[in-house]
């Protein structure tokens, strides 16, 4: 393939330009495990681990609150405010990758 920015032909798995340096299609946005902003009950655990598993978030929330329940309560709080605590909350603004944005051309 070829640069977008010089035209020099590059590795076809390259991500970055050997020529110019230019960053050559999207790299994919590494998944991280963060608490959400925008789904957010109590401190966003659940909607973060959701995102991040993949899951629907009711479908966490009822897990975790079967869980909770299941193991006598207090281990399931103990590991939500440790989630709240050790998992970094999402930033404000994500940053949007070109190829998720709808075409409306
Ligand atoms: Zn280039």
């Amino acid at each position: 393939m070829y640069c977008n920015a010089c035209g020099k032909a590059i590795a076809e798995d390259g991500r970055f330009c050997s020529h110019c340096g230019n960053v050559v299609g999207i790299p994919p946005a590494p998944k991280r495990l963060m608490r959400s902003r925008v789904d957010r009950k109590i401190g966003g655990v659940c909607a973060g681990l959701a995102h991040y598993l993949d899951l629907d978030v009711s479908l966490v929330r009822i897990l975790w609150f079967f869980i909770t329940f299941a193991c006598g309560i207090f281990p399931g709080i103990v590991a939500y405010i440790l989630g709240w605590i050790i998992i970094p909350e999402e930033p404000l603004f994500l940053p949007v990758a070109a190829s998720q944005q709808p075409v409306t051309s």
